[in-house]
């Protein structure tokens, strides 16, 4: 089902059976946000949560939260870092239009958003885990999350990591959401699981006033007072809606996200008239690391070219790999630069020369040649003027015999999840087409577009999913019908 889910009409409400100010629809980062605060902005609040537990898809992530601008953590380990440099390095980095208000609104406040993690109970180790992008396998509370130590991004703001994991080793997403819920269990809020909301209610012309979920097998009608939050996670797990608006993500086979990803909130959203952007978008990871020395390879594409420097974030790998070269792509290397990688990947060729290597992967005859002759033509010199690929990473590929690692998506490792959602403004309240409010509609995380866009980074899910599912949580609070 792709289609938008019809809102029932108020008039047709003969009673409600439950009235609260607040309804929460998930239980995932983002709705545990938005209840903290409502809660705690003094508003009684029901959460809806169809799974018997809360947690969701953060509760199965790496719990990588992007935070920065100066952080204790970054700070303790060394890194110099301002609420500037991040607004620089986001804006460059994220697709080609962010949504600049939000982006401002999300540095400004990226180190009271760490406090209020703290208040909460998230323990973060001040260490730096060097190793990698992405999830430590330590339990290391630092690491870069993102391209900001790479070509183009490290030329555009000072470098500095700002993937922020709560201290344990392995299943810091667990964790993150153990302790938010152990959070949201110390407030007031009823929290019904095995409560699945199925559409909402809406007052002619359009003020959203309530739910109807499903409870105990019964069809129950919910009053919001103030304000309805969607935070039911994205759309990965349904098929029709991802071929329909996202149709390049079914080409990768590891599509990632609880069971409850599958868009029933962005369809809420759009049939109370709400708009969804960026729905064709999604984060696609490419691991080629670890070990880091693999980054000394070649990407190339299915005519033999490269199309970026191999020491970009996986996302930027991913995205470039799957997006602009149809998921065809092999990782070149000499027997000096080869090992085994850490992630299952199969060996595509191998050859004594670069022609041989050239044949067996059905390239165009002298394209590979060429392409690895002027990469060690520059790389003799440790230059890389094509795609500049950070010196210590180039070395010209010379050493008999050569191989190529299978990076294409049908015989590797690509993970994808949804990044498009209803467009929400930077207090997450639900935008028709024409940039209207929608009165007592608001959402957060993967339900909406957030921050995310081209050019995503680790720890912008969760990071933006928290911070606007707070002001989300307030600004619904707050408001008086
Ligand atoms: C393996 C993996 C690793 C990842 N690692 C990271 C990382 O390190 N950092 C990062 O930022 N992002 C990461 N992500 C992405 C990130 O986890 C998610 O995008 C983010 O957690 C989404 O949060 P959410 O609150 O929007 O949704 P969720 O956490 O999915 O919560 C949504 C909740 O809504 C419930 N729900 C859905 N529909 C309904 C309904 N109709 N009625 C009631 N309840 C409903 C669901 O059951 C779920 O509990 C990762 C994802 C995966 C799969």
């Amino acid at each position: 089902m792709s289609k938008p889910s019809e809102p029932r009409d108020s008039r047709d409400v003969s009673r409600w059976d439950i009235e609260t100010d607040v309804v929460v629809v998930g239980l995932g980062c983002a709705g545990a946000a938005a209840t903290l605060e409502a809660t705690g902005a003094g508003a009684e609040v029901v959460v809806l949560e169809r799974a018997s537990g809360g947690g969701g898809t953060s509760a199965m992530s790496g719990g990588v939260i992007y935070l920065g601008g100066g952080t204790p953590i970054q700070r303790a380990c060394g890194f110099e870092d301002s609420p500037e440099e991040m607004f620089e390095y986001l804006m460059a980095s994220l697709g080609p239009r962010p949504d600049e208000a939000k982006v401002r609104a999300y540095c400004e406040g990226s180190v009271a958003h760490f406090d209020w993690f703290v208040e909460h109970g998230v323990r973060f180790k001040a260490a730096f885990y060097p190793h990698y992008s992405g999830e430590p396998p330590t339990d290391d509370g630092l690491v870069y999350s993102g391209t900001e130590n790479a070509y183009p991004y490290d030329e555009v703001a000072r470098p500095a990591p700002r993937g922020h994991v709560p201290q344990i080793e392995g299943k810091a997403g667990a964790l993150l959401m153990q302790t938010l819920l152990a959070a949201v269990e110390r407030t007031a809020a009823r929290v019904v699981t095995d409560g699945r909301c199925e559409t909402l209610v809406v007052d002619p012309p359009g003020a959203v006033v309530g739910v109807v979920a499903r409870l105990d097998g019964r069809e129950r009608v919910v009053r919001a007072r103030r304000g309805v939050v969607l935070a039911a996670g994205g759309f990965i797990n349904n098929r029709a809606m991802v071929e329909t608006y996202a149709p390049r993500l079914l080409r990768c086979k590891f599509r990632v996200g609880a069971e409850g990803d599958d868009g029933s909130g962005i369809r809420m959203g759009m049939g109370a008239g709400g708009a969804a952007i960026n729905m064709d978008m999604g984060s696609v990871s490419l691991p080629l690391i670890p070990p880091k020395k693999l980054q000394k390879g070649i990407l190339v594409n299915a005519h033999g070219q490269r199309f970026i420097n191999e020491d970009a974030y996986y996302g930027r790998l991913g995205e470039y790999a799957l997006l602009r070269h149809d998921g065809r792509a092999f990782l070149v290397l000499d027997n000096a630069t080869f090992e085994r990688p850490e992630v299952d990947r199969e060996v595509a060729g191998v050859g004594e020369t670069i022609e041989e290597l050239e044949r067996e992967l059905g390239l165009p005859e002298g394209s590979l040649q060429a392409t690895v002759a002027l990469y060690n033509r520059h790389a003799e010199r440790g230059e890389d003027p094509v795609f500049r690929k950070a010196r210590e990473w180039v070395v010209p590929l010379i050493e008999s015999p050569f191989g190529a690692l299978d990076c294409t998506t049908e015989n590797s490792l690509y993970a994808v999840f949804t990044l498009g959602g209803l467009r929400t403004t930077v207090d997450g309240e639900v935008l028709t087409p024409d940039g209207d409010v929608i009165p007592g509609l608001f959402a957060a995380g993967r339900t909406t577009a957030g921050l995310s866009a081209p050019g995503y980074s680790s720890g912008i899910s969760i990071g933006d999913g928290t911070f606007f599912g707070r002001r989300a949580g307030r600004r619904a609070a707050g408001r008086r019908s």
